[in-house]
């Protein structure tokens, strides 16, 4: 698709064309404008309904992305790419742009394992979420985004040692699956596809939203849904200037079905503000989960020029029962550098090794420890409140054996690990031993998490749950929820995928219970 949603086009709504204050009308409003309010508005729009779009963040184009990794963070994140987690403290990315997550995400787009979904299903008292119920639904959107492998001419070398190294221990791996059309392998993806090739929704989704009609405004903050009884009528807002947050004008939007996508973390603050709306479980804001990453740098003997190749192209699911997902990676070097050890002459030494390096990580399934999201007063931005179990360490210091075994075996000459109380470098995988020995602790351990889940959690019962299977909130007819916060327990793999399946889904209901 060669359409993009940029302001240039005059259908996309931006801050400087707001002059006054204004109210919409529409069949459906969708707050969020990620994968999840993207494909909503794409479906609805699709069936011929009146939708209206609202994003927070600004449209992006090419000229927009930067290659240094905290100017970017500073643009396309909350909180300046700054927020992270109270008691354990982790840094947390979410997005402000319009596409949310998939502009500055690597477009993994795997399929939730079937053990995973039939273990929702059984937990959370639900039916339909099997992942032959959600297959049909991974297929519509992996046709409209071209889901595929990554193939081979733009791996890289970075990538391609992680497939050697599990092959010569025996370990599965295989291609990533990616939303992307004619990837260049230019390893930007964090801070924006300046090829148009990843498939985002600025160039997917949304502009063929806008094809059938869809309206999207951005820099406008829903503050809250307005109600009558059982019956969602609104959402109210304020324009916000990007970059400043300085606020404008105030808007309404009146709607017959209101979608909220803002996000796990500001959906439950949106249903706060709102007069704990849909709360009459009191599970708004609570069961936070991560997927924690954890990660490894290796440094080879040749070259592995690691700034070319897919941002991330390889991994292995040898491991998931055991509560882990491998992947190779790349970011910009500022990012990376968390786990390079040293100051002065030593750091400098070492970051002239990176173009020698490979940074592999672990994404870990940590369903014992949970957090909550708390709205903070007078503002938008929550508080988040989050504990890592010392089972979930254990999974951790098991991803972390396994990449060091992949790395020696690939022929690393040696990796760093950023574990507080192990040596800064490690030189073979005798001296690795030292990862499996340790009594690790949470605090010793860099880590982030950037897929979020489970604040607005499904369940049958609605004494646990606060939407059902459709992502109807139990207590309200017509408010939908659609972002990952729905997610009944973190999805063991990358979550965007079931989380646009979910929405997939979700559109057909409303279109069937739309007057
Ligand atoms: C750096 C990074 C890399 C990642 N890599 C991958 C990957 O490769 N594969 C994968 O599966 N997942 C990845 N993820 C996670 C993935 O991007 C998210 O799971 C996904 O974007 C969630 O989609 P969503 O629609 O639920 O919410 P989001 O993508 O977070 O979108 C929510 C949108 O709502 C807007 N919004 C919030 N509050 C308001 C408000 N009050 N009013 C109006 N608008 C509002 C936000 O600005 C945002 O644009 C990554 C995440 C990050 C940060
Ligand atoms: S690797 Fe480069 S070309 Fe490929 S999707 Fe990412 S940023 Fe775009």
């Amino acid at each position: 698709m060669s359409v993009t949603a940029t302001p240039g086009e005059g259908e996309v709504r931006v801050f400087a064309d707001y002059d006054g204050d204004f109210v919409e009308e529409a069949d459906v409003v969708v707050v969020g404008s990620g994968p999840t309010g993207a494909v909503v508005t794409h479906e609805l729009a699709r069936a011929g309904r009146k939708v209206v779009l609202l994003e927070e963040g600004p449209p992006f184009t090419p000229d927009d992305f930067v290659l240094e990794g905290a100017a970017s963070m500073a643009r396309t994140m909350r909180e300046g790419g700054l927020r992270a987690t109270r008691g354990y403290v982790m840094p947390t990315m979410q997005p402000i742009a319009l596409g949310g997550g998939s502009l500055v995400n690597s477009a993994i787009c795997p399929r939730a394992p079937a053990k995973v979904l039939d273990d929702w299903c059984t937990r959370f008292d639900l039916s339909r979420t099997h992942l032959a119920d959600l297959d049909p639904h991974y297929d519509a959107v992996a046709d409209f985004l071209g889901i595929a492998p990554t193939p081979d001419d733009v791996q890289g070398p970075r990538n391609l040692r992680f497939r050697d190294g599990c092959k010569e221990l025996g370990y599965s791996s295989e291609p990533i699956p990616r939303n992307v059309r004619g990837c260049r392998g230019s390893g930007e993806c964090f801070t924006g596809c300046r090829n148009r090739a990843k498939q985002s929704m600025d160039v997917s989704y949304i502009p063929a939203a806008i094809a059938l009609g869809a309206r999207v405004l951005t820099s406008v903050r829903v503050v809250k849904v307005e109600t009558n009884g059982r019956r969602a009528e609104a959402v109210v807002g304020r324009v916000v200037e990007p970059f400043t947050g300085k606020l404008g004008a105030r808007f309404r939007v009146n709607a017959r079905m209101v979608v909220l996508a803002a996000g796990c973390v500001a959906t439950p603050v949106i249903l706060h503000k709102s007069g704990n709306l849909a709360n009459r479980s009191g599970q708004v804001g609570e069961n936070l989960q991560f997927h924690p990453g954890v990660a490894i740098t290796g440094v080879f003997p040749e070259r592995t020029h690691p700034q070319f190749g897919a941002t991330q192209g390889y991994q292995s699911l040898q491991f998931i029962e055991q509560g882990f997902k491998l992947e190779t990676l790349w970011a910009p070097p500022a990012v990376l550098a968390v786990r390079t050890p040293g100051f002065g002459y030593e750091l400098k030494k070492r970051l002239a090794e990176v173009p020698y390096s490979a940074t592999w990580d672990a994404i870990t399934s940590c369903h014992n420890s949970l957090g909550k999201v708390v709205p903070r007063r007078r503002s938008m931005d929550p508080v988040l409140k989050y504990h890592l179990h010392d089972d979930d360490v254990k999974i951790m210091q098991h991803a972390f054996w396994v990449l060091a075994e992949i790395f020696f075996a690939a022929g690393a000459r040696k990796i760093q690990t950023g574990i507080h109380g192990l040596a800064e470098e490690m030189n073979s995988l005798q001296e690795a031993e030292a990862i499996r020995k340790t009594k690790m602790r949470a605090t010793d351990i860099v880590t982030g998490g950037n897929h979020v889940f489970c604040t607005t959690r499904m369940h049958g019962d609605p004494t646990k749950g606060v939407v059902d299977e459709d992502g109807q909130c139990h207590d309200l007819e017509n408010l939908y929820i659609a972002d990952t916060g729905i997610f009944p327990r973190c999805s063991a793999v990358n979550p965007m995928f079931t989380g646009m399946a979910l929405a997939h889904r979700q559109a057909g209901v409303i279109e069937d219970r739309l007057p």
